[in-house]
Parts: C-alpha cells; structure tokens; sequence
C-alpha cells in the first residue's frame, strides 16, 4: 500500500505541534484582552452561503471550492474561508439583537481551497480571524488591524508592514466602477479571461488578478482614492488617524483591493518584510464588509474582520529566524530494577502524574543506560532510580540532572520533594 497524504495537506508532527499550540494559545489570550468570543461553526455549509458571500466573481467560488453533493443531493462546500460562516451564525442566531454591540467574534479552524501547493499555499491550511460586527466607527477597524498585529508582534515578527486603502462606500464604487470600464475596455482583448469576464460585473477584481498583474493598464487605472465621495475619504482619515494614536505605522497602497466581493471602505493587508520569506509575503488580510449582514438576510449591520493562516506566521517566525522556546516539560524519568522495582516505577509514577508532576518511564524492558539515555533526550529534569538496596529502604534515588547531585529520598517524600525543586 502507498497511500501518502493528499496533495496539499500536510501531517504535523509531534515535533511541530508544540510550536502550534504556542501559536493558538497567545491568539487566544490577545483575544481574551480584547474581548473577543470565540465562534465554533460546520466545516461545511450550503454551497450558496459562500456564493452569495464571498461573491460569484471571485477565484474562491471559481476554481477553489471543495463543492460536493450529499446523500440527499444538497450541494454542499468545505469552508473556504471564516467570514461567511460567522456571519450567516450572527444573523441566524438574531445576534444583532444582543445588547452589547459590537459582537466580537474569533474562530480558529481549518479552511479549504483547491489551489496549486507552494509554500504557504495549501489546501487545507488553519485560519484564525476575528470579526467585530454591528458597529460602523473608525475606531473599530484600527482595533481590529491591532489585534493582527499584536498576535504577529507577540509570536517574536518585527519586520511587518501594514498596508492599507479605503474602497469607499457603494455611491464611491459605482463611480470608480464607471471609470474603470472605461479605462479598460478597449484593450480587454489583451487580458485574461477571467479579466474579461470581470470587466462588467467586478471591474475592480481586475486589479488583484495575478496573470495580468504587468499588464501597463494596471498602473494607469483610476485609482480608487480619486473616487472616494467626501464621507468615505473622511471616514478613511479617522482610521489613520485612529492607527496613529495606536502607534500602528501603516503605508497606503491605493491598488490594494483584497479578493473577495464583500469588501468596502476599509482594506488592508500584513506583510513579512523578512528576506527569504518568498514569493507570497501577505500574512493577513482583512476588512469592512458593510452591507453582507443584509445580503445574509439580517439587518443592516456594518462588519469588519481579518483572517490570518498559522501556517503562514510560522513560516514568517522561520524567515525572521526567531527560535521556538524549548518546549520539553519532562519532570521526572523513573528507572526501575527488577521486578519488584518495576512495580513501584509504575505506582510512583501514577502517583507523581496526579500530583501535577510530569512522569514518564520505560516499556521495553531496556537496559538502565539505554533508560538514562532517553531520560537525557527528553530533558528530564530529574531521574529516580530504584534498585534492590532502596526497595529494602523504602526509598528512591533521587538525581538532579541539570547539576549531577543526587540523595536518597524516602517514598512518601518523593511529591513533596519534587514540587519543592521543579
Ligand atoms: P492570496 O492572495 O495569497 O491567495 P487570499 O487573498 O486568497 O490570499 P484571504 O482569502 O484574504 O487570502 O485569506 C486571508 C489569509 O489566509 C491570507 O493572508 C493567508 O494568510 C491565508 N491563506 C489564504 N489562502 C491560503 C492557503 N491556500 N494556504 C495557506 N494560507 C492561506
Ligand atoms: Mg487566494
């Protein structure tokens, strides 16, 4: 049999875990501190929920989607992306109705896109995002980007950079839709063909595609900012000025548009600056989505959010070449001689695990050198021993590995003993 993983998923190995759960546990404390709830949704939905989202135009409901029908012939789809889901919940369970406004959400799972493997581009990979829905201040979206940034800041980045741009409300968009039209139509013959499909329905998906990104039209496109009708250009103002206050250094880029349909006002994107990160150096993206609670069928509720992968922040830890804490916990690693010894290994080591101690001992019968071998492997900080002689003392040996001092302790000393050295 030579069955492997299926392309673009991978197994992450016990040696990798630990860095992992770092990484979950310092999410889920930011988000403790600012008060956001996690949200637990399906893996899969009704294929709809992310047509409707995510938009019909976009690369994820195109080419991307894990779509299948069930055994009584729904169609349903592997979830592509967080956002979609969180809100399709906030409407369906009437959150909106809650007294505290905004609610504040986070969801941390698996998403999943049919796309070519690279590195940080899987098909199954782990986004964490947050979503602040039912409040529409500034205020709100400079939160939202700083809670990005401090989960990046405490995983050990420094080389990040913050790009940001407004999209603008919808009478803002319609204009600068017009104009982009017209900027491109008569040359669309020379672009892709998702390009000119885009071209009247989402002429704005035009400037995020990667086959034409060199295409000389990109450049010369109106630029949204000249667009902007007074209250979203003010409103994009609050925002910085609200990311100065948190000291949040930032770079507008009026090109960046984010790929998905939902997006207004407010969009921006995290960065790895580090050398060697590769290709792909966008670490997080995230937005205003004003206007999707009333598409999900809820009121009109403004919303804004960002997704992030894990896998993305470890690559980016690695390229900063940031080391991991030595994760190893072991406490003790009891060794037992003989038969009668190995009966007390097994109790203690019972007893020392419901103490709170970290126990661990041999099951292969091995040889006392080869069990001190493993005991050095797995950063044992003390070894207990027990032979003959200390079966007849009621007692263990007890050793310090960190300083090779070592003293014979008394069983019923050993919890207390330990608790007072580790
Ligand atoms: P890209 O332009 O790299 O395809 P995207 O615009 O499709 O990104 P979003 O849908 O905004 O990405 O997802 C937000 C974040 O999720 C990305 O910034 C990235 O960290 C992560 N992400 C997206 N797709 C993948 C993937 N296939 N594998 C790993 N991480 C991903
Ligand atoms: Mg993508």
């Amino acid at each position: 049999m030579d069955i492997k993983v299926p392309r673009g998923t991978q197994d992450i190995l016990p040696s990798e875990t630990g860095k992992w759960q770092v990484v979950e546990e310092l999410i889920r404390e930011t988000c403790s501190l600012y008060q956001y709830k996690e949200i637990r949704t399906p893996i899969f939905e009704h294929t709809e929920l992310f047509t409707r989202s995510v938009g019909d135009t976009t690369d994820i409901v195109q080419k991307e989607m894990y779509t299948f029908q069930d055994r009584g012939d729904r169609s349903l789809t592997l979830r592509p992306e967080g956002t979609a889901s969180a809100v399709r919940a906030f409407v369906e369970h009437k959150m909106f109705g809650y007294p505290d406004q905004p609610v504040k959400l986070y969801y941390m799972g698996p998403m999943f896109r049919y796309e070519r493997q690279q590195a940080g581009r899987y098909r199954q990979f782990v986004q964490f995002g947050i979503e602040a829905i039912g409040s529409a201040d500034p205020a709100i979206d400079a939160e939202v980007i700083s809670l990005a940034m401090a989960v990046y800041q405490k995983a050990g980045l420094k080389k990040l950079k913050l790009v940001i741009n407004s999209l603008g409300d919808t009478e803002s968009r319609i204009t600068h839709k017009k104009a982009l039209v017209d900027h491109f139509e008569p040359h669309i013959e020379n672009f892709c063909s998702d390009c000119q499909n885009r071209l009247q329905k989402n002429p704005l998906r035009i400037l995020d595609c990667k086959v034409d990104r060199n295409n000389s039209l990109m450049a010369t496109a109106p630029s949204l900012a000249d667009y902007l009708n007074e209250e979203s250009a003010a409103y994009f103002e609050k925002v910085k000025e609200y990311l100065s206050i948190l000291n949040i250094p930032f770079e507008v880029d009026p090109n960046l548009v984010r790929g998905l349909d939902y997006y207004n006002h407010t969009a921006f994107e995290i960065m790895s600056a580090a050398e060697g990160f590769g290709a792909i150096t966008t670490l997080a993206g995230g937005g205003r989505y004003n206007g999707l609670v009333e598409e999900l069928g809820g009121p009109d509720s403004p919303g804004i959010g960002f997704a992030m992968s894990i896998e993305r922040l470890l690559l980016a830890v690695e390229a900063e070449n940031n080391k991991w804490a030595d994760l190893s916990n072991l406490d003790v690693y009891l060794i037992g001689m003989g038969e009668t010894a190995k009966k007390k290994t097994v109790e203690l080591t019972n007893v020392f695990r419901q103490n709170n101690i970290t126990a661990e001992m041999d099951y292969l019968d091995r040889k006392i050198k080869t069990q001190m071998k493993s005991a050095d492997r797995l950063k044992a900080k003390f070894v207990l021993v027990i032979g003959e002689d200390e079966i007849e003392k009621e007692s263990a040996m007890l050793k310090n590995l960190s300083n090779g001092e070592q003293q014979l302790v008394p069983w019923n000393e050993l919890v207390e003993k330990l608790k007072n050295s580790i």
